[in-house]
Formats: structure tokens, C-alpha cells, sequence
């Protein structure tokens, strides 16, 4: 016996979020059936596909492009973290431990699959790194082995590119295989406190 077929088309929809399996995504799909409130969810979805932009500097989510953190003047334009997800820009912000502007890769390298890094947002750094437009690049990946992959390959194109830059790698005090997104205050002030040089800005010349 199979659902309805419009039933079965939302159960298909919701199957393919990551992480929600067939089960999930039946029991979300009841769920909407007897809540009110989901006549509401196109609308919502439709307005945040039109309205949450992509800022062309830094990748990040915003409402606006250039993003609000990329056009606010006080900032250090010349420090960059790089992090993997929008969700580590929030994260670092709520914990107030850093002053420069960010750059977000949209993902990580998966050294298990071999990953694409094809599918990083990463050209706009690199360019900007070439054009001698930051005096530090932080590497701010998650402390996993995706991480540690990505932060490799940041680290490699940044050298390939004759970028005369510092780069430096948040401390290995974080904990190995957490998130940055549910690092506490602390620990994200003193790895961004004890960050590692992993290159010396070239001198010119
Ligand atoms: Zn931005």
C-alpha cells in the first residue's frame, strides 16, 4: 500500500534534508497534515529563498550584499577567519572573540570520500589573499578531520598563489571532532588567543 500521491511527494521533499530518513520524513509530513500552521511553511520557505542573500566578499548569509559584516567600517579588514558554515560566523560572534571579517567555504573537504573541493566557496579568498588585501588569514574549520583536511587545502592554495600573507590555525585546544558552532566563550577565546602559525608573511621583494 503506498500514500496518496501528493502525501508521497511532501514525504519526498522532506527525505531529502540531510540527516531526516524516510521515517523522519513521514512523521514530519503527518505532522503538517493535522498542524495549521504548516499552510504557513510555503510562504516562509519562498520568502527566505528570495530574501536571505549570498554576500559576493565573504560568502556568508545576510540580508543585504555585501553582508553587514563585510560593510561594517570598524572592523579589521585586513584579518580574516575562515570558517566552514554561516552557523560558525554566529557562533564567533556571539562569543565576541573576533574584530576582523570573516570568509565561509559553504562545506568542508571529506578526506574519506576524497571530497570536491570544487564544490568550496574558496576563489574570492585566494584572489583577494593574492592581491595582498590581508595581513592575516585564520584558518577557523572545525577541529575534525574534515576540518584539518580543509584547513590543508586552504593552506595549499594560499602558498600557490604567492599570496604574501600570515596564516595561522585556531589552537589545537579545541576539542578534536567538535563543531566550532557549539564551542562555549572560553574555549573559542583561547584558541583564538593561542593560534598556531602555520606560515610567516613572506617578506616582499
Ligand atoms: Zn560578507
Amino acid at each position: 500500500m503506498s500514500y496518496p500521491a501528493p502525501l508521497e511527494a511532501l514525504i519526498d521533499a522532506f527525505e531529502r534534508f540531510p540527516g531526516i530518513g524516510r521515517r523522519s520524513a513521514e512523521r514530519m509530513a503527518f505532522f503538517a497534515l493535522r498542524d495549521p500552521r504548516a499552510k504557513e511553511l510555503p510562504q516562509v520557505v519562498r520568502d527566505a529563498l528570495e530574501r536571505t542573500l549570498r554576500c559576493r566578499v565573504c560568502g556568508n548569509v545576510g540580508a543585504s550584499d555585501p553582508c553587514e559584516l563585510c560593510g561594517d567600517a570598524k572592523r579589521d579588514a585586513r584579518v580574516v577567519l575562515v570558517v566552514e558554515e554561516p552557523r560558525d560566523v554566529e557562533a564567533v560572534e556571539r562569543a565576541g572573540v573576533h574584530k576582523g571579517r570573516y570568509f565561509v567555504l559553504m562545506g568542508a573537504l571529506n578526506p574519506a570520500t576524497g571530497g570536491d573541493e570544487r564544490s568550496l566557496n574558496l576563489r574570492g579568498l585566494i584572489e583577494r589573499a593574492a592581491k595582498g588585501e590581508y595581513d592575516e588569514v585564520i584558518l577557523g574549520t572545525d577541529p575534525d578531520a574534515e576540518g584539518e583536511a580543509t584547513a590543508t587545502l586552504v593552506l595549499r592554495a594560499l602558498e600557490k598563489s604567492g599570496a604574501k600573507v600570515r596564516v595561522t590555525r585556531l589552537a589545537r585546544g579545541l576539542p578534536a571532532g567538535s563543531a566550532l558552532e557549539y564551542l562555549h566563550r572560553g574555549i573559542l577565546e583561547d584558541a583564538m588567543n593561542g593560534r598556531v602559525e602555520l606560515r610567516t608573511r613572506p617578506q616582499s621583494g
